[in-house]
């Protein structure tokens, strides 16, 4: 098992594929994109697939969920997709992705053994979509979103992050857009996570805000229990999802409601490295064991021993945080 100190047992594995994205969004990286990751660094998709077997096999993982960058544009994903699917037990497999290039990928995901999807939309307007991502690519993500729906990658989640004086008078219409398509949207708290370190706590867009501006709705809690899921969920009273289930709203206060006593996640980011926590300050080199030719046991071992280190809070609070030196999009959100 990875357990840590604090008695958390993490079984929700976060594998970046890599660090590039085809997108800019203004809260991840700026304009002209970042340093990539050499080639030689990123992990091939052999050794991509011998850790996610570890992490299963001896380490207890259940769930594997594949992020980035951008990870539809990871050249061997169908084939990472299938070995991971075809291990025993058989771990969840989701993807996090901008949508981009899903609607026409969809279906050859969900063959090679892909359970769901969640996609980041953070605006219903084009425009306001080109000056948020740096690009042009609204309707390619809105077909996305419908083709993972077609493809059975069900439940649908979007992922939002709203800014202050950009896209915080949306909430309630992408609320709405959601609950019209059978998707489930979760707000997620702007965290200190950019590249350009330009994240302001008293410009952020809080979890108390965000349900502020969902009172029209009239959310109820929800009865069932949030587990080690990081989003708390309310039911949206005369809506159903596309299973029939009530419909649900989530949000998610990394910042203001952490969850870290919870947390149950374990990190691997491109280049073989095992974070303990999104905001760790330090990693542990996986990479280096499998390409000395360690065994399986060394490099289970050498993830146990980094997860046991992994701290009680994220401290973004404390006087003392330090931004993690990899921005968001080269840990894997
Ligand atoms: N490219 C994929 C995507 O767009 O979903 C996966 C990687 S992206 C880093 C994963 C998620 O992190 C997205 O939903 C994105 O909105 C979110 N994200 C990026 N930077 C963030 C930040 N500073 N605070 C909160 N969420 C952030």
């Amino acid at each position: 098992m990875l357990a840590d100190r604090f008695g958390r047992v993490a079984t929700d594995l976060r594998v970046s594929l890599t660090d590039r994205c085809n997108l800019r969004c203004t809260y991840c990286m700026p304009e002209e994109g970042l340093a990539w990751m050499p080639r030689e660094q990123q992990l091939s998709d052999d050794e991509v697939g011998r850790l996610i077997r570890i992490a299963v096999e001896q380490l207890g993982v259940t769930e594997v969920r594949f992020t980035g960058g951008e990870p539809l544009i990871r050249r061997g994903l169908l084939g990472i997709i299938t070995a991971a699917a075809s291990l025993t037990p058989r771990p969840r497999l989701s993807i996090t992705t901008n949508g981009i290039g899903l609607e026409r990928m969809a279906g050859a995901l969900r063959d090679a053994g892909l359970d769901r999807v969640n996609v980041s939309l953070d605006t219903l307007s084009p425009v306001r979509f080109q000056e948020l991502t740096h690009r042009d690519r609204h309707a390619d993500v809105l077909k996305g979103l419908a083709g993972a729906a077609q493809a059975g990658l069900t439940p649908v989640k979007i992922n939002t992050v709203l800014m202050r004086g950009i896209n915080d008078d949306e909430a309630p219409a992408l609320l709405q857009f959601a609950l019209d398509h059978g998707y489930e949207l979760r707000f997620i708290e702007q965290m200190p996570l950019d590249a350009q370190h330009q994240w302001d706590r008293h410009e952020m867009v809080t979890a108390s805000a965000i349900l502020e501006s969902l009172a029209p709705f009239g959310l109820t809690p929800d009865s069932v229990s949030r587990g080690t899921a990081p989003a708390e969920t309310w039911l949206v009273p005369g809506y159903t999802d596309a299973a029939g289930n009530p419909a649900r709203v989530g949000v998610i206060g990394s910042v203001t409601r952490p969850f870290c006593g919870d947390c149950d996640r374990t990190r691997l980011t491109a280049d073989g490295q095992v974070r303990n926590c999104l905001f760790a300050t330090g990693e542990t080199d996986l990479r280096g064991l499998l390409r000395d030719g360690k065994p399986d046991a060394d490099v289970a071992a050498t993830w146990r021993t980094a997860m046991w280190g992994k701290l009680a809070g994220h401290g973004i609070d404390d006087p003392s945080f330090l931004q993690p030196a990899r921005p968001m999009s080269a840990i894997g959100g």
